[in-house]
């Protein structure tokens, strides 16, 4: 007996997508290569992004910006919906919106910053430029070389280490089946529907949702599809705890840095910095761009400088070119859905996993976003 609908990967997207179907009645079973939330959506550094994020717009520019804002509207979108998570799967997220405090060091990155605010504001995004008596009144801990910067309150963190095997729970109690360890599966057009096969095991359903991460591009190539996916190693670390310090997630104008303080006191330091791959493909810690990353973060924020390291590590995340989602059915392999959210997928889940969800079921997907932007084949 098919399924209706089989979901391709477990993690944020995967799962949420999930858990949205089996609350709607939809008869759904999820495929899992390894273990629920095993790869980027566990890994990552647990900021709730809404911002354009300031490097690539340093690096692509205002014209790349203008194109990233339906992007803007679904990540504030998403956080919206980060707001209910907690209730829908009936767990502690660890979910705070303490806001996004994005910091400059010279006039010519708060110039960069107002225009950037400019695009943000254009897109609905509410963010308050900050000159520097505000910003040192908001943010006392910063350095004392700090500008000015903007003020994102509708930012925020939450702990990936419980988010994704959360929702999973809450999609087996909702009524969907879900299969880890599998290993890789393929898929395949099989008659009128799709074949979906892991060595010996084989699965048939009419509706797929490719929610596989990075992988997502080789999957899709099954049906014929070439979508323009990327995979990038990037690395993560975390500090001992401390008292309370920084209620808010921090990022830097001048560097990548996205910096917080978890639940339990530890900080986490990011921002998108290069890891190694080793011989055998897999993402290893760069020492020289770990001590990079953390002289930006004690740079911005100067009492980090006394507290010890505790551990850093390194993960594939995925990305696009342009930095767009792709999200919905793909042209050429009707009945195959993308649910695929780059760099910031974990901010955007919710949002991406709730349109999907209706678009498989042949709904409109949530008002408010220009959804049809992240069309695959845009
Ligand atoms: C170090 C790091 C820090 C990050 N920080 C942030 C952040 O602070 N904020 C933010 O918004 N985003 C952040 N991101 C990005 C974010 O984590 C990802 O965009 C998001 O988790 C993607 O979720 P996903 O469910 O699409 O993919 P994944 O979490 O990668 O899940 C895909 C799943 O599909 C499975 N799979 C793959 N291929 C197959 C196959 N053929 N068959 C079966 N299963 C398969 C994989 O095993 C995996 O479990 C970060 C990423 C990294 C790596």
């Amino acid at each position: 007996m098919p399924d209706e609908v089989i979901v391709i990967g477990g993690g944020l997207a995967g799962c949420l997508t999930a858990l949205h179907l089996a609350r709607a009645g939809v008869g759904v079973r999820l495929i899992e290569a390894g273990v629920i939330g095993g790869q980027a959506s566990s890994a990552n550094a647990g900021s709730l992004h809404a911002q354009i994020p300031h490097d690539p717009f340093r690096n692509l520019g205002a014209d790349w910006a203008r194109r990233f804002a339906p992007a803007v509207t679904m990540l504030k979108e998403s956080l919206l919906l980060w707001r209910d998570l907690e209730a829908l799967v009936g767990a502690d997220l660890e979910v705070h919106f303490g806001g996004g405090l994005l910091v400059a060091h010279n006039e010519a990155e708060m110039a960069e910053i107002r225009a950037k605010v400019a695009i943000e504001r254009a897109a609905g995004l509410e963010i308050d430029l900050l000159d520097q008596p505000a910003l040192r009144a908001l943010a006392p801990y910063l350095g004392h070389d700090a500008v000015g910067g903007a003020f994102c309150a509708g930012e925020g963190k939450a702990n990936p280490l419980v988010v994704t095997p959360a929702i999973a729970r809450a999609a087996v109690a909702a009524g969907a089946i879900i299969e880890a360890g599998t290993g890789a599966v393929t898929i395949a057009r099989d008659g009128g529907g799709h074949a979906v096969v892991a060595g010996a095991r084989r699965w048939r359903a009419g509706r797929l949702v490719l929610a596989a991460g990075s992988a997502t591009g080789t999957l899709a190539a099954g049906v014929g599809a070439t979508l323009p996916i990327q995979a990038f190693p990037i690395q993560v670390s975390v500090t001992e705890p401390a008292a309370p310090l920084v209620p808010h997630l921090v990022y830097c104008a001048g560097a990548k840095l996205t910096l917080k303080q978890a639940k339990n006191g530890t900080l986490l330091i990011g921002g998108g910095w290069d890891a190694r791959i080793d011989a055998r493909g897999r993402p290893q810690v760069d020492m020289d761009n770990l001590s990079r990353n953390l002289g930006v973060a004690a740079r911005v924020v100067p009492a980090l400088a006394g507290l010890h390291l505790v551990r850093s590590w390194a993960a594939y995340v995925n990305g696009t070119e342009d930095w767009l989602p792709i999200i919905g059915e793909l042209p050429q392999a009707p009945g195959v859905f993308i649910n695929y959210v780059p760099w910031l997928g974990f901010s955007g889940g919710p949002a991406a996993s709730l349109a999907v969800a209706a678009l498989v079921q042949g709904q409109a997907p949530p008002t408010g976003v220009d959804w049809a932007a992240f069309r695959p084949g845009c």
